[in-house]
C-alpha cells in the first residue's frame, strides 16, 4: 500500500530501545521537536539487505544532535544494531531507513534543558526518489529564491529538521512550476545543493563540485568523490557561480535518496546525461550492491 499514509502502515518501528507496531509509534502534540525544530535525523538505503554506509550515517545524527545541543542516549554501535533489526523485523531487503532523534514534551518554550532525547528508526520500500524516467533522460532544476545560509546563522553541518524548511518551501515552488527540484545557491550567490542532495558538474573531463563549508558534506558525494577518483578522474572542489552553468557539459546530483541522478536542465541550460555521469551511476550502483557484483565476477 503506497500511497498508505506514514501513520497508517504495516510492520514495526523501533522506537527508544524497543520495536512497536508501526501505529503504536506516536507522540504528544506538545513535543519540543514539534514546536522548535529540535529534531534531527538521517536517511540511509539497503540494498540486498546490506544498509549502505551506516556507521558513518549514525555517527553523522550523534554529530547532529552536538550541534544542537543534545546527547542522543544510545552509542553509534547501538544505533546500528538498532536500524539492522528494524529492517529485519519489516522483512526488507532494500529500503528506506530514517532514523529521528528528537526533545519530547517535558518541557515548553526555547529552553529544552529538562525534555527527554527520544529516538526513532523506521524503514520502507522507497524506491527512486525522482520519477524513475529520470535516470535516463535527467532532472529540470529550477534555482531558488531562498539560499542556504552563512554559518554565522544557523547550524548548516546538523542534518536538523530546521533547515529543511526552505527545502520544502523551494521543492514546492519547483514542482508547481514543472521542475522537479529546485537548486539553491549559498548566501554568497555561489551554486550550494538541491533540496536533498549535492551537485556535481562535468567541465573537460574533470568532475567540479561545490566546497561543502555551509551544506551537507553528503556521504553519497564522498563516495561518488570516490568512485570518480578510483576511475583516475580529477575531482576539483571548489566556489561555482551560476555564470559557469553555460561552461559545464554535464551535470548530476547525489545523496542517499536520490542516489545518483542525471540533470538534463538549470533554468533554462541543457546538459546531455554524458558519458561519465553514466559511468558513475554504473559505479554507485556496483558500489551498493557489492554481493550482484561478486557473484558476477564469481567471487
Ligand atoms: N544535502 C541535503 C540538504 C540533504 O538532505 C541530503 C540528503 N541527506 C544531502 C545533501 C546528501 O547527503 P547524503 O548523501 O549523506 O544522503
Amino acid at each position: 500500500m503506497a500511497s498508505a499514509p506514514y501513520d497508517q502502515r504495516e510492520g514495526f518501528i523501533w522506537l527508544n530501545g524497543t520495536l512497536v507496531p508501526w501505529n503504536d509509534a506516536r507522540l504528544h502534540v506538545l513535543t519540543h521537536g514539534l514546536h522548535y525544530a529540535s529534531a534531527v535525523f538521517e536517511g540511509m538505503r539497503a540494498y540486498d539487505g546490506e544498509i549502505f554506509k551506516l556507521t558513518e550515517h549514525n555517527q553523522r545524527l550523534h554529530d547532529s544532535a552536538k550541534i544542537l545541543d543534545f546527547e542522543i542516549p544510545y552509542s553509534v554501535a547501538e544505533l546500528d544494531k538498532a536500524a539492522r533489526e528494524t529492517l529485519r523485523a519489516n522483512k526488507l531487503k532494500d529500503a528506506y531507513i530514517r532514523p529521528i532523534a528528537w526533545r519530547g514534551p517535558e518541557q515548553m518554550g526555547v529552553s529544552a534543558q529538562k525534555t527527554k532525547i527520544n529516538v526513532a528508526i523506521a524503514a520502507w520500500d522507497w524506491g527512486s526518489y525522482f520519477d524513475p524516467k529520470a535516470r535516463e533522460q535527467g532532472l529540470k532544476l529550477k534555482f531558488a529564491d531562498y539560499r542556504r545560509p552563512d554559518p554565522a546563522t544557523a547550524p548548516v553541518k546538523s542534518k536538523a529538521a530546521g533547515l529543511y524548511m526552505i527545502c520544502t518551501i523551494e521543492k514546492h515552488k519547483a514542482e508547481k512550476a514543472g521542475y522537479a527540484d529546485a537548486l539553491m545557491l549559498d548566501w554568497r550567490g555561489q551554486i550550494a545543493e538541491c533540496t536533498g542532495a549535492n551537485i556535481f558538474f562535468v567541465k573537460d573531463g574533470v568532475l567540479h563540485t561545490p566546497t561543502p563549508d555551509c551544506f551537507l558534506d553528503g556521504i553519497t558525494r564522498r563516495a561518488v568523490i570516490g568512485l570518480a577518483k578510483h576511475r583516475g578522474l580529477q575531482v576539483i572542489e571548489r566556489a561555482i557561480f551560476p555564470e559557469e552553468l553555460p561552461s559545464f557539459s554535464e551535470c548530476f546530483i547525489t545523496g542517499t535518496a536520490a542516489e545518483v541522478t542525471p540533470v538534463s536542465e538549470i533554468n533554462g541550460y541543457k546538459f546531455p546525461v554524458g558519458p561519465i555521469t553514466k559511468t558513475l551511476m554504473a559505479d554507485f550502483t556496483a558500489l551498493t550492491h557489492p554481493t550482484k557484483v561478486r557473484a558476477a565476477v564469481g567471487g
